[in-house]
């Protein structure tokens, strides 16, 4: 996958040692689920020629609000932790996300991404060539959106799950129903249309369907699903992602 703003942006920041950022940021006012840490606030933050969002970015690690809702939810609504030995398939691996991944006791962790060299394997998630039944679980953030044949991969990425397996899900919902026009190839309609020159699509809430025509079981998780509202603005988490975790059904 192409590589986005945000992606370097989280290793750049990623680079710079902790201890020399802590004393600038620390405080009272936030907590990042991700890197740990207690802050003064988040940093306002938006894509190069979109509006900032307050309260986004964590000075830290680099974390925006997807990460932090996705690591509350997998710390407050999974078994991730619970130091059984499992396998995990990261699709497309954030840096922050890989990092954190790799520390988790019992997990043994593939990475995996259609072009990306930092990525352990090289794969392309509408045709996974995998044995069915492979992982524990699988964690798939903003990458659908990305792919022409979105079905197709929520296909390949139900079937390289253990029965009873769970997956994470995210994308940007943007719409009110997905909007999708194959026509659309160039950068500058991608842009006007679907918001971003890569993206092949806009979702609206209705990609959970998707999901679920795939063969999974879907629960929509949502900033107020898991936090009152002192809570979501203390860990930073915006009320309008919305994290999709998709368990394989263990009859099928
Ligand atoms: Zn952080």
């Amino acid at each position: 996958m192409e590589k986005s703003f945000n992606y370097y942006l989280n290793i750049a920041i990623s680079s710079i040692p902790e201890s020399l950022k802590k004393p600038f940021f620390s405080g009272n006012g936030r907590y990042c689920p991700v890197c740990g840490n207690r802050l003064r606030r988040f940093l306002s933050y938006g894509l190069p020629g979109m509006p900032a969002r307050p309260d986004a970015l964590c000075p830290i690690c680099g974390s925006l609000e997807r990460h932090r809702l996705a690591w509350s939810v997998l710390e407050r609504k999974t078994d991730l932790f619970d130091g059984a030995a499992k396998k995990m398939l990261h699709v497309a691996p954030e840096p922050i996300m890989e990092r954190k991944f790799r520390q988790i006791a019992g997990l043994e962790y593939l990475s995996a991404d259609i072009a990306d060299p930092r990525a352990m394997m090289q794969m392309d998630i509408t045709a996974i060539s995998l044995p069915d039944g492979t992982f524990d679980l699988f964690y798939c953030s903003h990458v659908l959106e990305h792919i022409p044949e979105d079905r197709q991969a929520m296909r390949e990425l139900l079937r390289v799950l253990k029965p009873g397996g769970w997956g994470v899900v995210m994308v940007p919902i943007g719409a009110d129903r997905t909007v999708e026009d194959p026509s659309i190839v160039s950068s500058e309609e991608r842009r006007r249309v679907f918001g971003q020159e890569d993206h092949v699509r806009i979702y609206g809430p209705d990609v959970r369907q998707r999901l679920e025509e795939a063969g999974f079981r879907v629960e929509s998780i949502t900033a107020g699903g898991i936090a009152g509202a002192r809570e979501q603005q203390w860990l930073g988490i915006a009320e309008n992602e919305v994290l999709f975790l998709c368990t394989r059904p263990i009859a099928q």
